[in-house]
């Protein structure tokens, strides 16, 4: 799950991470008010999306006057903002953060993720922050530096300074990015976090070290024990079919292809997908229906994956162990009927009454295309769209 920045902020604050003071708003009025709340003379009215490379796209302004900062508050506001991480359609800005601006030094990078390989959290660091840390990564990965954190002493001092100075922190300022660093480590381990990105953190002119811009995801799988998580959600900047998805508690990712998939099991559906691409065609999504897949519940995931319009086609591949595929045919028949399905399918399924299953679909009288193995299936469905064209 994906936070805004400023409530990232919110949550870094709390573990001792400084940041510049800011205010989100979510309207014209609010931002010139939380201007004049902050005080000073410069101002920052940054776009919220859960999306990065705003400056670049223009949703970050740095202002000198209130009058400025009303003027950029109604620009961004509202606005359709595309970066290269948005797609070309771009988001729809709905809240804006205005903090005071801060006196730069220098611009530097750290970030944090769970590294699957050494199973530990990895902490990355880089004297290049402010820009695209895709393109240091790839063109000069040498500039950044990665230690694994052992979770039995988490971020130790020594390595905390090690890592401030190898990003060129100065002397003065070494105690003050160690603080920092670990209390960025404590935020992202107690939130169970999933990545966490500064970037730009930054050494002020007078040596203090802050937070410009915080990123954090977090592990959905723990979001159980952090209520206070959940209540940031933003569904505005979710999938609208993923957000409908999560009601029926099945696993759903919109992708760009064009042959919808329903199937029990992750590992399964990766399969299938893979089978659909080996045969030419593309995945319009990937569906977990999970282990006790319900009648009712098949039928919100024909709906589902039917409201993408560019599915021509629907693939069930089911394995049939506690989940009976008598009772899948029960369900796949109620949806084909109930959604008045226009489009092929092709259904394999195999295990626990699998006979039965197919005779339940064949005397449906529903055109439903029956399949014996994967590959079979596969290339039915790629077939029959094929032929719909
Ligand atoms: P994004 O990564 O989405 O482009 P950032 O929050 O990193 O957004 O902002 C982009 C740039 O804007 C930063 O690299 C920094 O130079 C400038 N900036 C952001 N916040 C402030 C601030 N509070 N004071 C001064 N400059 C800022
Ligand atoms: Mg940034």
């Amino acid at each position: 799950m994906n936070i805004h920045e400023y409530q990232g902020k919110e949550i870094l604050r709390r573990y001792g991470v400084h940041t510049p003071r800011g205010f989100a708003c979510f309207s014209v009025d609010e931002a010139v008010q939380a201007a004049k709340d902050l005080g000073g003379a410069v101002w920052v009215v940054k776009a919220q999306i859960h999306a990065g490379g705003r400056g670049k796209g223009g949703g970050v302004k740095v202002v000198k006057s209130i009058d400025d900062v009303r003027k950029e508050a109604t620009q961004i506001l509202g606005m359709t903002l595309v970066t290269h991480q948005t797609g070309p359609e771009g988001r729809l800005v709905k809240r804006l953060l205005v903090e005071e601006g801060a006196d730069i030094r220098k611009e530097l990078y750290v970030g944090m993720v769970v590294d699957r390989v050494t199973q530990r959290v990895t902490l990355m660091a880089s004297s290049e922050g402010g820009m695209d840390i895709e393109e240091v990564a790839s063109h000069t990965p040498e500039r950044i530096y990665k230690i694994a954190i052992d979770p039995r002493t988490g971020l130790t001092d020594a390595d905390a300074e090690a890592t401030a100075r190898k990003i060129g922190v100065p002397e003065a300022s070494v105690a003050e990015a160690r603080t920092f660093m670990q209390g960025l480590y404590r935020a992202f381990t107690e939130c169970d976090a999933s990545l966490a990105e500064i970037n730009p953190l930054i050494l002020t002119g007078d040596g203090r070290v802050l937070a410009l811009d915080a990123k954090l995801n977090f592990d959905s799988n723990a979001l159980f024990r952090h209520p206070e998580i959940v209540a940031m959600r933003d569904l505005d900047e979710e999938d609208p079919a993923e957000i409908e998805a999560s009601k029926f508690d099945l696993s759903y990712i919109s992708l760009g292809g064009n042959i919808g998939c329903l199937v029990n099991g992750a590992g399964l559906a990766m399969a299938t997908m893979d089978t659909i691409k080996l045969f030419g065609a593309e995945p319009a999504n990937f569906l977990d229906v999970g282990g006790g897949a319900t009648a009712q519940k098949v039928t919100e995931a024909f709906k589902l994956m039917l409201k993408n319009p560019a599915v021509k086609g629907i693939l069930v591949n089911i394995f049939g162990g506690i989940m009976r595929c008598d009772t899948i045919a029960e369900g796949v028949i109620a949806a084909v009927r109930e959604v008045n399905l226009k489009v092929p399918l092709v259904v394999r399924m195999k295990g626990t009454n699998e006979e039965l299953g197919r005779e339940l679909l064949a005397k449906s009288g529903l055109p439903i295309i029956s399949a014996d193995n994967m590959a079979d299936a596969a290339q039915k469905i790629v077939a029959a769209i094929g032929a719909s064209k």
